[in-house]
C-alpha cells in the first residue's frame, strides 16, 4: 500500500533535539524515527518501526539460514537463575530490578543466558539432542549508567541474542564459526563499514570473544589494527614486553639510591630535575624511565570496595577502559583527597614500589604494567615528601603481586603477534560472538549423556547482535548535512515521490505512479501534501534519506519526472513511460 505523507504521522522538525550529541540522535528525531520516552528509553514512530522490522527480518534470515530456530523469552524475569550464576549481584546496577505484590524478587533480562541454558536443560538430555542453536529477537533492559546518543546506548534495546549447545569443544568451534559467518552476512547486508576485532570477554565469562565494530570516529570504542592484520578492541591488546633478565644479570645492576627530589610531584617536574640533577651518562632520562603508581578503588557489584595501586611507565597515562576490562565485574572509583588522609602509607605524589603489595605493611594491592619485568630499573617514589629512588630494580628490590593491562594503548605500539605497529581507530560495537564454554552450564546443571552413556556438561556459545543500535550506527555511517542516507536493504522506502505544484492532474500522474510502483514491488512513500511548498518536501525528502526521490512537476507536461539519486545527487528526467521499469529494476 502507498504511504501517503498527509496521512502519515509524522513531524519533522527543523531544529535540532537539545540533548542530541551525535549526528544519529539529531537525525532520527527530527526526521520523526523516533521520540525519546524518558533517558535512554525511546518510542518508534512509524518511519522508525519501518526501520527497525527490515533490520530485524535481516538478522532473522540469516539466523535461520544458519539453521538457528527463533524463539522468545520474556523479559521479566525471576531472580533464581541469576543468582545460581551469580549474576544477579554482578550485574551491580547495571541491572532492573523489582517485586512483585507478593515481595518476590524479579528482573527484567539484559541478556538471557541462565534462561536458554535452564530451557535446554528441560527439554534435552542426549548428546543426539545436539548442536542446537536458539535466538531470539527481544527488549533488553540495562540501567546503564550513561545512557547516551539516542540508540546507541539505550536503557531499553532490541538485541538479537542467540546461544549454541555443543557436547565437544570441536563442535562449539564449529557453532562459533557458523555464527561468524552469520554475522558477516548480516553486517554485509545492513551496508555497514565495520570490522572484526578480538575483544575481552569481561562479565560474561568464558574464553574466544570477537566484536563487530562498525567504524565511526565518535564511537565508544577504541580499536587497534596492525599492517599485518592483527585487528582487537583496545580492551583486549596484550602488551608486549621486554625479556626478563636472570639472577646473575640483575646482582650486576647499580643499587637503589634515595634522592631529594623537592617539588616534583609530577613526572615532567622529576625528568627534569633528574636530568639537572642526576644525569645520566649515556642517555637523558625521559618519562618512560619513571614507574608512575596510580592508585583507584576497585569497587565490587555487592558495594565492597579495596585500595589498588597500578604502576605504568611515566610516560603513559592509564587507561580506566582498559583497567576496568581486565578487573570485571569491579568498578573503578576515584581515589579523594580524603582518601589520602585516611592511608599515610600512600605519600600523594611519591607514592612507592616499596610500600605496596599484599605481602606488605600497608597490604595494599600493587598491579604493575607488563613492561615492568624481572631486571627493569626505575626512577620512582620514594614514599616520603620530596624523595624518589633512582635504580629501583623489579625482581630484585619489588615484586608486584602480578600484572595488569592498564597502560594507554598508542598509535606505533607493536601488535602483540609481531605483525607491525598499531594504529588506533574508533568504532562502534554492533556484535559479540562469545565462546562461552561450560560456565553456565556448570552453574545450571545443564548435562546430557553422551555416546558412552556418561554424563557430560554442555558446552555453550553466546551471540548477540544491536539491533536498535544498528538503526543508528547506519544513520552514524551514512548521512550528509541535509539529512539521512539509508542504504537500500534497510531503508524505510525505496521511493520518496514528490508531488509539486497545484495542478490536479500532476496530482493524479503522481498518484497512479505510485499505485504502478507499488504494483511492481517498489514501496512508496508519496509526499501528496496539497499546500506545502516545493521546498519543504525536498528538504523533508533530504531528512528522510530514501536512496531515491522522484519528483513530478512541470516536466510532465513534456512527459518526464526527475529521479534523483539521494546518495550521489545525481538527477536525471526519465520519461514517465520508462519510470516503473527503470526503478523496479534497481
Ligand atoms: P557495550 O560494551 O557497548 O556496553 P556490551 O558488550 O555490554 O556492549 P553485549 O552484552 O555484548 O553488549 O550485547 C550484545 C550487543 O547488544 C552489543 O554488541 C550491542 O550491539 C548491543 N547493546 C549492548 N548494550 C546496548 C545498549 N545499552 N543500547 C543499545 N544496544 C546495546
Ligand atoms: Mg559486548
Amino acid at each position: 500500500m502507498v504511504t501517503r505523507m498527509s496521512r502519515l504521522f509524522l513531524r519533522t522538525l527543523r531544529e535540532d533535539p537539545a540533548d542530541a550529541e551525535v549526528p544519529s540522535h539529531r537525525l532520527l528525531v527530527r526526521a520523526g524515527y523516533v521520540r525519546r520516552a524518558a533517558p535512554g528509553i525511546y518510542s518508534w514512530l512509524p518511519l522508525g518501526l519501518r526501520v527497525l522490522r527490515k533490520i530485524e527480518t535481516i538478522v532473522r534470515e540469516e539466523m535461520d539460514r544458519m539453521g538457528a530456530q527463533e524463539v522468545s523469552f520474556p523479559a521479566l524475569l525471576p531472580k533464581e537463575p541469576y543468582e545460581a550464576t551469580g549474576r544477579w549481584v554482578e550485574y551491580g546496577d547495571n541491572l532492573f530490578r523489582l517485586q512483585d505484590r507478593r515481595g518476590t524478587d524479579m528482573l527484567l533480562g539484559p541478556t538471557h543466558e541462565e534462561m536458554f541454558t535452564l530451557l535446554v536443560k528441560d527439554l534435552y538430555s542426549s548428546y543426539k539432542d545436539l548442536p542446537l542453536s536458539i535466538y531470539q529477537i527481544q527488549t533488553k533492559y540495562r540501567d546503564e549508567a550513561r545512557p547516551r546518543a539516542g540508540l546507541l546506548r539505550g536503557r531499553e534495546f532490541v538485541m538479537k541474542d542467540s546461544y549454541s549447545f555443543d557436547v565437544t569443544d570441536d563442535g562449539l568451534r564449529r557453532s562459533y564459526a557458523d555464527h561468524r559467518e552469520a554475522y558477516i552476512r548480516i553486517f554485509d547486508r545492513l551496508g555497514l563499514d565495520y570490522v572484526i576485532v578480538q575483544a575481552v570477554s569481561g562479565a560474561m565469562g568464558g574464553s574466544a570473544s570477537e566484536e563487530f565494530l562498525a567504524t565511526a570516529t565518535n564511537g565508544e570504542d577504541t580499536y587497534v589494527r596492525s599492517p599485518g592484520g592483527y585487528a582487537a578492541n583496545v580492551e583486549a591488546v596484550t602488551t608486549v614486553a621486554p625479556a626478563p633478565l636472570d639472577d646473575a644479570a640483575i646482582a650486576a645492576l647499580p643499587a637503589a639510591h634515595v634522592e631529594d627530589t623537592p617539588d616534583t610531584p609530577t613526572i615532567e617536574s622529576l625528568v627534569a630535575l633528574a636530568n639537572e640533577r642526576f644525569p645520566r651518562a649515556d642517555r637523558p632520562w625521559t618519562a618512560a624511565d619513571t614507574l608512575k603508581n596510580v592508585v583507584v578503588w576497585v569497587r565490587q557489584p555487592d558495594g565492597s570496595r579495596e585500595v589498588l595501586v597500578v604502576g605504568i611507565p611515566g610516560d603513559r597515562e592509564l587507561d580506566l577502559k582498559r583497567l576496568e576490562a581486565q578487573l570485571a565485574p569491579g568498578e573503578i572509583d576515584a581515589f579523594e583527597d580524603a582518601d589520602f588522609a585516611k592511608h599515610p602509607a600512600l605519600v600523594r605524589g611519591y607514592i612507592g614500589p616499596e610500600a605496596l603489595g599484599e605481602e606488605s605493611e600497608s597490604g595494599i594491592r600493587f598491579l604493575t604494567d607488563p613492561r615492568v619485568v624481572a631486571g627493569t630499573a626505575w626512577l620512582t617514589g620514594a614514599n616520603q615528601p620530596g624523595k624518589h629512588v633512582f635504580d629501583l630494580v623489579c625482581g630484585r628490590d619489588f615484586t608486584a603481586d602480578g600484572t595488569v593491562e592498564a597502560a594507554e594503548v598508542r598509535p606505533g605500539d607493536p601488535a602483540p603477534d609481531g605483525s607491525g605497529p598499531l594504529e588506533l581507530a574508533r568504532g562502534i560495537e554492533m556484535g559479540h560472538i562469545f565462546q562461552l564454554g561450560r560456565k553456565y552450564a556448570e552453574a545450571l546443571g545443564l548435562q546430557v549423556l553422551d555416546e558412552n552413556g556418561k554424563l557430560v556438561t554442555v558446552t555453550m556459545g553466546s551471540y548477540g547482535v544491536g539491533v536498535s543500535r544498528a538503526v543508528a550506527a547506519i544513520v552514524e555511517n551514512s548521512h550528509d548535512e541535509a539529512g539521512i542516507v539509508w542504504p537500500a536493504e534497510v531503508a524505510p522506502y525505496d521511493v520518496h515521490l514528490v508531488a509539486t505544484g497545484k495542478d490536479a492532474e500532476i496530482f493524479d500522474a503522481a498518484a497512479s505512479l505510485a499505485e504502478e510502483l507499488e504494483a511492481a514491488g517498489v514501496e512508496v512513500l508519496y509526499d501528496d501534501r496539497p499546500k506545502v511548498s516545493p521546498g519543504v518536501k525536498f528538504k523533508d525528502a533530504e531528512l528522510i534519506g530514501v536512496p531515491t526521490i522522484v519528483v513530478v512537476g512541470r516536466g510532465l507536461a513534456e512527459g518526464v519526472v526527475e529521479v534523483k539519486d539521494r546518495l550521489t545527487g545525481v538527477r536525471e528526467n526519465v520519461p514517465l513511460d520508462d519510470v516503473v521499469a527503470q526503478l523496479a529494476a534497481r
